[in-house]
């Protein structure tokens, strides 16, 4: 049977392909298909996907358009197919001087995936403006819409990262008219002193976009999926440890737990630059990897374990791909490289 390539449909540009693709332009489509009962997978831009195989199952392209925009007194709110690109959403709305999204300028992908991992920038995470999700369960076609409480949103996580089986069809966002611009992120806190007018959602997004344009590689020119592992949680004892070892290791207060930043760890390991087959080590951003020269998912798992491994050598610490790492039958974990895994 002839398979869809995926090549142009994953930022890391890896050569893969599926026995089944969906190109979902109406929600009647998906009716039609179902129950799903072959694996499947929701893809949006394929800028958080490591496809390491021919995916055995049916690929369910979100390609919904549209959005719409309400208001009552306090708040705007926007209902907006899981198809539209996301930073073209929030420029949509910056350039209305509606503000709330511009910290999340410029992450690639889609609308529909945005809620998955809580996408977060500068201080700011989707769980602050997102009201509700709309969804399709693909193995019944019964929709369902998910409150606030019901995402269940944590840091790069949700209720949809552990339950794959939702298609996200649309977003509902809740911005309030009472904007106030975050700034207490490192280069944002810096340009605001600056500033001679007061910031507005445009400005604040157009800085957003210089700094990342600045940091990290685009991946039209240098295929990548933006950082690679999550910054890793440990006890705040362990943290102490390390910081009597590291001074000047960064560490951020999470509850009773803190947070680490990964791209620290692994650069302080001279792991910048480092390359196995055609996937390396970005030169200026540690936490991400790219495919410098045609790179097999073997190269950039092969890189990615030998970060691991060195990371919990040095510190103790193991990282965790925030990358999603799929193999013939679907999810899988780096594991996959010596034995697939399906989790
Ligand atoms: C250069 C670069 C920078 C990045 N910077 C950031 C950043 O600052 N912050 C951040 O949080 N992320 C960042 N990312 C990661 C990525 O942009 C986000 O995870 C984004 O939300 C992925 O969107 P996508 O449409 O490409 O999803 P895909 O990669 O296609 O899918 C990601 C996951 O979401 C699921 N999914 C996709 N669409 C749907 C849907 N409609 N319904 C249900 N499930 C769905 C998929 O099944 C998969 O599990 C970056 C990536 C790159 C390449």
């Amino acid at each position: 049977m002839a398979t869809t390539s995926l090549h142009l449909l994953n930022t890391f540009a890896l050569k893969a392909s599926a026995s089944n693709f969906l190109a979902v332009k109406e929600l009647e489509q998906l009716k039609e298909c179902m129950p799903l009962t072959r694996p499947f997978l929701v893809l949006g831009g394929g800028s958080n996907m490591l496809f390491c195989d021919t995916f055995d199952g049916t690929i369910i392209h979100n390609q919904l358009h549209g959005i719409e925009h309400w208001q009552d007194k306090n708040n705007h709110y926007f209902k907006v197919a899981g198809g539209e690109n996301w930073h073209q959403f929030v420029m949509h709305c910056a350039q209305q001087g509606i503000g709330g999204l511009e910290n999340l300028a410029l992450i690639p992908g889609s609308v529909g995936a945005a809620p998955v991992q809580n996408i977060g920038a500068y201080g700011v995470e989707l769980a602050e403006v997102c009201e509700s999700v709309m969804a399709t369960d693909l193995r019944t076609g019964d929709e369902v819409i998910f409150n606030h409480q019901q995402c269940q949103f944590a840091y790069r996580e949700s209720f949809f990262k552990t339950n794959r089986y939702y298609f996200i069809h649309h977003v509902v966002f809740k911005l309030p008219k009472q904007w106030q611009a975050v700034l207490n992120y490192g280069e944002l806190k810096a340009w605001s002193r600056e500033l001679s007018n007061e910031p507005t959602p445009l400005s604040v997004a157009n800085e957003v976009m210089r700094v990342r344009n600045n940091k990290l590689p685009d991946p039209d020119v240098l295929p990548n999926v933006g950082s690679f592992f999550k910054n890793p949680i440990v006890s705040a004892h362990h943290a102490q440890a390390l910081k009597s070892n590291y001074s000047a290791m960064p560490q951020y207060k999470v509850g009773h737990e803190v947070k680490l930043a990964a791209g620290w760890l692994i650069d302080q390991l001279g792991l910048k630059g480092h390359q196995i087959g055609g996937a390396a080590v970005h030169e200026n951003q540690a936490l991400v990897l790219v495919n410098k020269d045609n790179a097999t998912s073997r190269d950039v798992m092969a890189l990615a374990q030998s970060i691991i491994e060195r990371v919990t050598q040095e510190y103790g610490v193991t990282l965790e791909p925030e990358v999603n790492i799929i193999g013939s039958q679907g999810y899988s974990t780096l594991g996959l490289l010596t034995k697939e895994q399906n989790v």
